[in-house]
């Protein structure tokens, strides 16, 4: 398992995390096998999309924007209760599965982190099983 720090700058963003997953792999020597992505925040998230065009994550924020809007009347306290909605509606990990020791991913994949309420300091947790 290998855990990996970082600092979000934005109140919602999407940070490719693509190369520090591979990275990890073949830290780990990964051959063969699937890598479980994981983000333990209750109002961050972990997704797989289009990075070839910078304007696909700014269309998938504005339309969680739209989705699940800041302000609406939530009863939660804290006040962001759009970030924790987010966070389940997107998914708190992916799965990817590593041939050769590289990650099988479609020629526009990259694996996001997905913030909903920052900026803060986040981690992601990596984990793989071997075939
Ligand atoms: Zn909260």
């Amino acid at each position: 398992m290998k855990e990996i720090s970082l600092q979000t700058h934005s109140r919602v963003e999407m940070i490719d995390i693509t190369a520090a997953v591979q990275k990890a792999a073949g830290e780990e020597k990964i051959e063969e096998g699937v890598c479980l992505v994981y983000t333990p925040h209750t109002t961050a998230a972990v997704t797989i999309n289009e990075n070839a065009d910078p304007d696909v994550p700014r269309d998938i924020l504005a339309a969680l924007d739209r989705a699940v809007p800041f302000s609406a009347n939530y009863r939660h306290a804290e006040g962001n209760s759009a970030a924790h909605v987010k966070s389940s509606l997107v998914g708190a990990s992916e799965m990817v599965i590593i041939e050769n020791g590289r990650l099988v991913l479609g020629t526009w994949q990259s694996i996001f982190f997905c913030e909903f309420d920052g900026p803060r300091t986040r981690k992601f947790i990596i984990n793989f099983l071997t075939a």
